[in-house]
C-alpha cells in the first residue's frame, strides 16, 4: 500500500507553481497525448495531490517521456497548467531522487 507523504507534497510544489486542484479527472489529456502516456497527466497529478510519492517515482520514465508539447493543456476544460506541473514533478525527481543540482 502506498504511504501518504505530506513533506513530499510541500517539496514538489515548486514554490507554489504546481497546481492541479482544478483537475476533474476527465481524461481528455490522457486521450490526446501523442506519447500515449497513460499515467500522465491525470493519474500523476492525483498521486501528487494525495502525497503518494512512491507512485510518482514508479512513473519516473513516463514523467521524462513527456514532450511538454501542451497538446493536452490546450484541450483541458479546467485550464490546468499541465506542462508546468510536469516540470515541477521533474524538478522534484531530479533533486530528490537523482540528486542533481545540489552541491
Ligand atoms: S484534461 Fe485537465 S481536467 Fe481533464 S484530466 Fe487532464 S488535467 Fe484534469
Ligand atoms: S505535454 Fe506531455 S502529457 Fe501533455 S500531450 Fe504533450 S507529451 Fe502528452
Amino acid at each position: 500500500m502506498a504511504i501518504v507523504n505530506t513533506e513530499f507534497i510541500k517539496n514538489i510544489s515548486c514554490s507554489g507553481k504546481f497546481n492541479a486542484s482544478a483537475c476533474m479527472s476527465c481524461g481528455t489529456c490522457t486521450a490526446l497525448c501523442p506519447m500515449e502516456i497513460n499515467t500522465l497527466p491525470r493519474l500523476m497529478f492525483r498521486h501528487v495531490m494525495l502525497g503518494l510519492e512512491s507512485k510518482v517515482i514508479e512513473n519516473t520514465e513516463n514523467v521524462f517521456s513527456c514532450l511538454l508539447c501542451k497538446m493536452c493543456e490546450e484541450s483541458c476544460p479546467s485550464n490546468v497548467h499541465i506542462a508546468e506541473n510536469i516540470k515541477c514533478i521533474r524538478q522534484y525527481i531530479n533533486q530528490e531522487i537523482f540528486k542533481l543540482g545540489r552541491s
